[in-house]
């Protein structure tokens, strides 16, 4: 392919890959390849949110990311989730703070990010392995070799079934220093477990402890699984958990209930007649359950993971400083936020913000 002002391959379709591609190709300068491993861009976006795209959060902090670091407080900050749709013709809506598609529908913002994909070589089925630099760069994959003057590294994290599991090999030799995935927003394996109260959902407030010390809390929806706990809050939770040495989750079920209502009511005037059963059985107060943590569930079953490129090795333009021309953005970064919508606006964001500094 003849060069323009160069070819730009973005490796990645997914959220922060498509959102540089869109700023890219608002200036006709660029060759621009996108290389997707899987057979099907954006799965993750199809995913998100039950399926609805929960695309950003009205409530932007830096408090919600894993790093308080003023390079990506300042690209959260002003990033324009609204504007960045108005131009893709996508009308948002909000639900508190959350902010969906007009339509709660995850196929919009997929099919919005794909509709400049005409201007762009798109290849998919085709996984990169390696880079290697020369006069440009070569990109070793699955599919053939390609050679970029910029490349814009938007793998994502192996989070979930529907990511790739190589996302960051092509770096493996060449001296950056990374973060290992683990997994967060996830799932955890508890002790006890109540099996018979597989699915069943409650709101409650969460409070996750270590050594007896209150680490965080959260209100919000519960759900009692097969191995331990799921649901929002706990998700939530577990993004403390990589660094505590013995945790444990104690759950109030009824926060806003007086001793003398529970008294009146009794379980049977709050909860399913499955969970009075057990509760009734194994004589549970639902004013305080603990639960030991014994592990998260896999990287398989995870939203989001901690890990990745680390920030250290990026400069302001998200480039990496021992390799000028390759950026990294989206969950590649060693950057994951908690749910509402947080993860989706970085990779948005960290996108856009490549795709202006390349142009620049
Ligand atoms: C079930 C689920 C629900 C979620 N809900 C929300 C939500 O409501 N709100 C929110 O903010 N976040 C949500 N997230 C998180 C959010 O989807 C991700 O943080 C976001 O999609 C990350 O974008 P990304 O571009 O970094 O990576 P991805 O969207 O994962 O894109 C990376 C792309 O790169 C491809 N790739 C990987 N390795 C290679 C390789 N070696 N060669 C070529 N291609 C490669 C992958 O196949 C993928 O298409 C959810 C995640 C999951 C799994």
């Amino acid at each position: 392919m003849r060069d323009k002002d160069g070819t730009i391959v973005i490796i990645g379709a997914g959220a922060s890959g498509l959102a540089c591609m869109n700023e890219l190709v608002k200036t006709n300068k660029y060759n621009i390849i996108v290389l997707e491993q899987s057979n099907k861009a954006a799965r993750k976006i199809l995913a998100s949110g039950n399926g609805r795209c929960n695309v950003s959060n009205l409530n932007m902090d830096i408090k919600y990311y894993n790093h308080q670091d003023p390079l990506i407080e300042k690209l959260i900050k002003e990033f324009d989730v609204v504007n960045f749709f108005k131009q893709l013709s996508l009308k948002l809506r909000y639900e508190k703070n959350l902010v969906y598609p007009y339509s709660l529908s995850s196929l919009s913002v997929k099919n919005v990010l794909m509709k400049n994909m005409d201007n762009v070589s798109y290849i998919d089925n085709c996984e990169v392995l390696a880079i290697k630099k020369a006069k440009t760069y070569e990109i070793i994959t699955t599919n053939g070799h390609y050679q970029a003057d910029k490349i814009v590294i938007a793998t994502g994290s192996p989070a979930s079934h529907l990511s790739g599991q190589n996302n960051l090999k092509m770096l493996e030799k060449m001296h950056i220093s990374m973060i290992p995935f683990t997994p967060s927003l996830v799932q955890v394996k508890t002790k006890p477990v109540f099996k018979a109260l597989k699915g069943q959902r409650v709101k409650g407030i969460a409070m996750l402890y270590d050594q007896n010390q209150l680490i965080e809390k959260q209100t919000g929806e519960i759900m009692f699984t097969d191995y331990g706990l799921s649901g929002i809050c706990v998700m939530q939770l577990s993004r403390y958990l990589e660094h505590l040495k013995n945790p444990k989750l104690v759950l109030n079920l009824l926060p806003d209930i007086e001793k003398e209502e529970f008294q009146h009511y009794g379980l049977e005037g709050f909860f399913h007649e499955k969970i009075v059963q057990v509760f009734k059985e194994k004589n549970i107060d639902p004013r305080c359950l603990e639960f030991k943590i014994i592990d998260t569930m896999s990287i398989e079953k995870a939203q989001v993971c901690h890990g990745g490129v680390s920030l250290k090795e990026v400069d302001e333009n998200l480039q990496l400083k021992k390799y000028p021309g390759i950026y990294v953005c989206g969950e590649a970064l060693d950057v994951d936020g908690d749910c509402g919508g947080y993860n989706l606006h970085f990779a948005f964001a960290s996108g856009v913000h490549v795709a202006k500094s390349i142009k620049k």
